[in-house]
């Protein structure tokens, strides 16, 4: 879709969002150092000694391997949270590149051996491990946790597996591939008889596993260094949970509304056990305390009012581009369910920061009963700029109100006819993202630079 000169994304796509200047060149560099990592041991290989020629179709096929590999090992980096890197696009913007980018790296890495068997059948012996050199069953292995990592990513929820032995596996068959691919790599030493040549290699080697150690281990340390505790535990309507945590011996962290954060409640950080939750509290608080609001859904969630005051957690974070800044007419927030934290924290920023910008929330809920925080927005709206317009799935019966889903009728009745000046952001499930995105770009022509979205179903 376009609209106003920008390209809106299909439904379901991550939105960009827009970024201050400082930020843009951030990401330019980060771009930049990324292509590097990517293309230097490509282009390393046109220096120093050269092998003898071999034909065209066996030296495109070593070069796509290169490439796929040099790509794989620096996933790491790409899920090693660095807030510094991820700062510019958003963490949910950096999973879809993650994803998106290893399927292309899967494809370089098989088309690897493909062409190879293709243009030298000869080859296919290398196929038979028990009969194959260890360099050609480091490649076997390599390539076999690629194909099994890519089927468990993309179909998890198919297999039905759960979320925690998926990530499990999946971290177990990446470094697997990586190292198998390296090994095959340098035991074939074909290209990488110069010792600086190989040195590159180990060198890439290196830093993946010095990025894996640094979130399995470094940073763990650190949160276990600056633990938080419960200090209440409240259920708020909508089947949901509201968590506040103080600093325990430490200063805590600031946040910007809208944010969100890794929260580990049972057990160590060193678990691959934590969840993402956004703050629902206000980020003017200059005491380190931090709530979240969590609606019961699953395995961890469904657990969340078993939780005792008083107990010790870890939160890594504060993560996410999804912040108020940019200065409009109009902000108009979209929430559906418990899309409604970031928001909460964004109203209750503004109220104590006595920032009186008109808002408009736009709230989707099932029904009146199940409306979180409910009474506190009806409260909030005496201190600030602020209009709250429910629209709700099975309204009581005589309900004045929105009904159904919202929809560009909705913006429409409630927001004035500049839609292109206001500034959107939202939050919610899926399908109504989906619909949200369309309605604003297709229906009422906003551009996509005034759209800013958090989905939770990045992971
Ligand atoms: C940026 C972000 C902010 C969020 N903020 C909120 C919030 O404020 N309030 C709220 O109630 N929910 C929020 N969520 C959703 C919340 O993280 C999931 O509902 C929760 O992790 C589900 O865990 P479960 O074990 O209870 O459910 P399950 O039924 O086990 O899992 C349901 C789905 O949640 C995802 N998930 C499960 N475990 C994890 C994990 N450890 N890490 C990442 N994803 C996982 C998977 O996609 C899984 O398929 C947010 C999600 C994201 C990505």
């Amino acid at each position: 879709m376009t609209v106003g000169g920008s390209v809106w994304p299909r439904s379901g796509e991550i939105v960009r969002k827009r970024e201050p200047r400082s930020s843009q060149v951030r990401g330019a560099v980060w771009i930049a150092t990324y292509l590097l990592f990517i293309l230097a041991p490509l282009f390393a290989l046109l220096f120093g000694a050269h092998p003898p020629a071999r034909p065209f179709w066996t030296e495109f096929s070593v070069a796509r391997g290169y490439s796929g590999l040099a790509m794989m090992a620096l996933q790491f980096g790409l899920t090693a949270r660095f807030r510094y890197v991820t700062e510019p696009w958003g963490e949910d913007v950096i999973y879809h590149f993650h994803r998106q980018i290893s399927l292309c790296a899967v494809v370089l890495v098989v088309a690897h051996p493909i062409i190879l068997f293709i243009a030298r059948p000869e080859l296919l012996s290398l196929l038979n491990s028990i009969t194959a050199p260890w360099r050609a069953r480091f490649a076997a292995l390599s390539t076999y946790a690629l194909i099994a990592l890519v089927v468990m990513a993309v179909w998890r929820t198919k297999l039905r597996l759960r979320y925690e032995t998926w990530h499990l596996t999946h971290l177990a068959l990446a470094v697997a591939a990586v190292a198998a691919g390296i090994a095959h790599m340098v035991g074939w030493s074909f290209y990488l008889a110069d010792p600086w040549k190989r040195g590159l290699w180990i060198a890439l080697t290196v830093l993946a596993l010095g990025l894996l150690a640094y979130v399995r281990i470094v940073k763990p340390l650190f949160l276990l260094r600056r633990p938080y505790r419960i200090s209440e535990v409240r259920q708020e309507r909508g089947d949901t949970w509201t968590v506040v945590m103080e600093p325990d011996g430490h200063a805590g962290f600031r946040f910007r509304s809208g944010q969100f954060g890794w929260l580990t409640v049972w057990g160590s950080p060193f678990k691959l056990s934590a969840h993402p939750f956004s703050f629902s509290s206000s980020a003017a608080a200059a005491d380190g305390r931090v709530a979240m609001s969590i609606r019961k859904l699953g395995d961890f969630t469904g657990r969340i009012d078993d939780v005792p005051v008083g107990r010790r957690v870890y939160i890594d974070g504060p993560y996410g581009a999804f912040t108020l800044g940019n200065p409009a007419d109009l902000h108009v927030l979209v929430a559906g369910g418990i899309g409604i934290t970031p928001m909460i924290s964004m109203i209750r920023t503004l109220a104590d920061e006595r920032d009186r910008r008109p808002v408009v929330l736009l709230y989707g809920s099932k029904t009146w009963e199940q409306i979180t925080f409910r009474e506190e927005l009806e409260a909030l709206k005496a201190r600030l700029d602020l209009t709250v317009v429910h629209v709700l799935e099975s309204p009581p019966e005589g309900w004045p109100g929105e009904r159904g889903f919202i929809t560009a009728a909705v913006f429409k009745r409630h927001l004035p006819p500049a839609y292109a000046d206001h500034e959107y952001f939202s939050c919610g499930p899926d399908v109504m993202m989906d619909a949200i995105e369309s309605a604003l770009g297709d229906e009422l022509k906003v551009p996509i630079s005034k759209y800013h979205s958090e989905r939770y179903s990045f992971v």
